[in-house]
């Protein structure tokens, strides 16, 4: 019932709003955060066409892998709840420190399995045998909402930035976005490559380094050009941003905390160190360095609130 009262009639349009003014730019910022399920952000918007196809299929229970701070697992868990089916989750031991999301997770009654790094796919496969040896129908999302089903959901983004645009009479000329898994990406260069628009999509990376982050991306895009049947594309379409990963995912520095900061005070828009927070400092330092200016710019804040308050504590001066 609540995917129909959300997705189903496919009208929840994320609002755009302007910041400040902007390195001598005009900064947009869509606010996918506020997408109106489970703290929102980008794996929303993919976890409701998972669970769509989840129900039409008639599966009776998911599981997904991700880390205890992953913003993926939270929504998987709740819309499982929801549901009132199992959800079963499998994440590293390497990264099983407590996190609002954890907390929210185990709040669903997730059922959480650990184990090494390495043995992720293993436990998965192993999981899934013995789910089915139960007698249940397991249904499957990769970590982060990848797959042609997760792109679909930023395509359907591209055409809603797109409607945004020919409401309000101007177009974007860049758009910017935290990149991980590069679903959301690829999904945006597949709606710009389908409408034939040549703007620039520029995912700043968080973790990933080329070529490996940018040949992810270019592989969801031709998954999804090929389920069309559409001819595939190369790496030129791609432009994955490597320059901001600092030391690996979740790594921050004391420029990334500033801009969360400032962005907060200015404009009453929260950030994260793990992704938007260093995204939008990636996108700061990419701008000053390309000399871009007098463009309009349309930053896609991917969601991840309960991670700012992880954080709340190294934002105050006296931590
Ligand atoms: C997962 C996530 C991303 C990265 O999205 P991908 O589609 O995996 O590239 C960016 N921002 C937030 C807040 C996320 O949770």
């Amino acid at each position: 019932m609540i995917l129909m009262n959300i997705e189903g009639n496919n009208r929840v349009q994320t609002p755009v709003q302007k910041l400040n003014k902007f390195l001598g730019n005009e900064l947009y910022v869509k606010r996918e955060d506020l997408y109106p399920y489970s703290f929102g952000g980008n794996k929303v918007r993919k976890a409701i066409i998972f669970f769509d196809d989840l129900i039409k299929k008639e599966f009776d229970c998911v599981i997904t892998y991700g880390s205890s701070s992953s913003n993926h697992c939270r929504i998987i868990a709740n819309l499982a709840a929801a549901k009132g089916i199992p959800c079963h989750i499998i994440s590293p031991l390497q990264s099983n420190y407590l996190t609002f999301n954890t907390k929210i997770i185990k709040m669903f009654d997730a059922i959480l399995s650990y184990c090494q790094i390495s043995e992720v796919k293993a436990t998965i496969d192993r999981k899934i045998e013995e789910l089915k040896f139960k007698g249940y129908k397991p249904y499957f999302i990769q970590g982060g909402g990848h797959g042609d089903i997760g792109t679909q959901a930023y395509v359907n983004v591209y055409n809603e930035i797109v409607e945004y645009e020919l409401n309000n009479e101007f177009n974007f000329d860049y758009i910017f976005h935290a990149t991980g898994t590069g679903t959301t990406q690829a999904g945006l260069v597949c709606g710009k490559l389908l409408k034939g628009d040549t703007r620039e999509i520029v995912g700043i990376s968080i973790a990933r380094k080329n070529p490996h982050g940018g040949n992810v991306v270019l592989e969801s895009v031709n998954s999804y050009f090929k389920s069309l049947s559409k001819k595939p594309v190369t790496i030129d379409e791609i432009n994955f941003a490597d320059d901001f990963v600092l030391n690996g995912y979740g790594s921050y520095n004391k420029q990334i905390l500033q801009s969360i900061k400032d962005v907060l005070t200015y404009d009453g828009v929260p950030l994260d160190t793990t992704y938007t927070g260093k995204a939008f400092w990636g996108m700061k330092e990419y701008i000053k360095k390309n000399q871009i200016k007098d463009k309009k710019i349309l930053f896609i804040h991917t969601g991840g609130t309960p991670l700012f308050f992880d954080k709340l504590g190294d934002l105050t001066d006296d931590e």
